[in-house]
């Protein structure tokens, strides 16, 4: 079978190919930088990182830009309430964000290639704006610039919305200088203290939609082969981004796929930060073996819900456990990865990671029954699958010693908790046999106002 991908466009499964072959091009949206990112927003980047990677095999050239929106109102309120400049917060959470990616294995042939930034394409937003209105599929009202949704008749056409339900879905305050309420901003007038630039329409920003709509063709042309992104941005922000680029490149094809990734289930509930069950990558990673998580995020199939829980990362840490002892018990064998077929089938399935890691299992079990060269085979083969998925990757003893470190981490605890108990008491003796013990393993200990904090040397 060859690459097959469910398209939200056309709701098929559909062969995948190319434009051109020789430049496959992938827009994935990215994050807004004014906070750390909870772990659903990291679903996207992993899995279709898997699917860069896969696309980088099979065709050899791919183009894969996942953008930074560096300018937004959550931004500025964000910069607001912290009391420092705007940049300073866009700067720290771009940086945080690429530093959780990679710390789940969203590097190398995982990551994108670029990942423009909103605010160096206002020149292309700006000039976008203007085509629209010279075609007459935008206006200028007060300031503002917006999208007449009545001027494109395939509005809808992916989220399959009727316009009642859509103008429900995005709760659209209806302002007097909007000649429909379905109309959408795409640029809008900035006061003194919020960030703008220079416009035909005064000094202002642009919306978000018409970002990804201006950095997608600045870098991947006017048609590209695929976009993806979260099932929650379906509508109206990719609704919105067609709208617009369609309109603005004379009717051309946006987008010729689209992939949407389901949502995280936090104890049920849909997790997002308004709900306020955040797990923050950024801690996330700090807790756990990063690698549990990305295993973690690959165990469902992207577009199905992910029920997110510590009994799921619990399990995955003991499936890599499994996994990673296969392959300690073949340390003597020299091996390279080599990409089992029955892996590339899996993924060709519409990324069917689950049947992939289920495939992992199936030859971990008969690496562990291997005998003489076979055993060869079966660590290239293990190697690989893991390859595929950015799993694996990593030396046993490495994984082992931090799956050790993990599980201590208890006992540690408990030893500092008890030599603060100690000096409490003012056995100072006993505070500092503990104190001794601990430095004897290599951990180090520092008061601060929240407590005794410990790590290792
Ligand atoms: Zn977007």
């Amino acid at each position: 079978m060859s690459l097959h991908l469910y398209n939200t466009l056309t709701r098929q499964s559909e062969p995948f190919t190319p434009t051109r072959p020789d430049q496959v091009t992938m827009y994935v949206c990215g994050p807004t930088v004014y906070n750390y990112v909870h772990i659903g927003n990291a679903r996207g980047p992993v899995v279709f990182g898997v699917l860069a990677a896969l696309l980088r095999r099979r065709f050899g050239a791919l183009r894969y830009a996942r953008n930074i929106t560096d300018v937004d109102d959550k931004i500025n309120a964000a910069a607001q309430q912290a009391g420092t400049p705007i940049r300073a917060i866009t700067d720290r959470f771009a940086a945080a964000y690429r530093e959780d990616m990679a710390a789940l294995g969203v590097d190398g042939a995982f990551a994108p290639d670029i990942e423009p930034a909103a605010t160096d394409h206002i020149d292309d937003i700006i000039a976008m704006c203007q085509r629209l209105i010279a075609d007459g599929h935008a206006y200028a009202a007060e300031g503002h610039v917006l999208f007449s949704v009545a001027s494109f008749p395939g509005y809808g056409k992916l989220s399959r919305r009727d316009p009642d339900d859509m103008l429900a879905g995005a709760r659209v305050e209806v302002a007097p200088y909007k000649r429909d309420a379905g109309d959408f901003v795409l640029w809008k007038p900035s006061s003194d203290d919020l960030p703008g630039w220079d416009s035909p329409w005064g000094r202002g920003r642009p919306g978000w939609h018409i970002e990804c709509s201006a950095m997608a063709a600045a870098h991947l042309g006017e048609t590209i082969d695929i976009h993806a992104g979260g099932v929650d941005l379906q509508f109206p922000h990719h609704e919105n981004e067609i709208a617009q680029s369609e309109c603005a490149h004379g009717g051309k094809t946006f987008a010729r796929f689209w992939l949407h990734n389901g949502m995280l289930n936090f104890a049920g509930a849909k997790m997002s930060k308004s709900l306020g069950n955040i797990e923050r990558v950024h801690d996330l990673v700090r807790a756990h073996p990063p690698e549990a998580l990305r295993y973690a995020l690959l165990s469902a199939h992207y577009r199905q819900p992910l029920e997110w829980s510590d009994a799921l990362i619990e399990q995955s840490i003991r499936t890599l456990d499994r996994l990673y002892g296969t392959l300690r018990d073949l340390a003597d064998v020299e091996a390279r990865a080599q990409i089992p077929a029955s892996i590339e089938a899996a993924l060709d399935d519409d990324l069917n990671t689950p049947a992939a890691l289920a495939e992992i299992a199936r030859l971990a079990s008969l690496a562990r029954k291997a005998e003489g060269d076979a055993r060869r085979d079966a660590k290239a083969e293990l190697l690989g699958a893991g390859l595929a998925l950015g799993l694996l990757q990593q030396a046993p003893e490495v994984w082992f010693a931090r799956g050790a470190d993990h599980s201590d981490d208890a006992r540690i605890q408990a030893l500092v908790d008890a030599r603060v108990a100690a000096k409490k008491a003012r056995d100072f003796a006993r505070a500092d046999e503990i104190r001794n013990q601990l430095a004897s393993e290599g951990i180090v200990l520092e008061d601060t106002p929240q407590g005794v904090r410990w790590q290792r040397r």
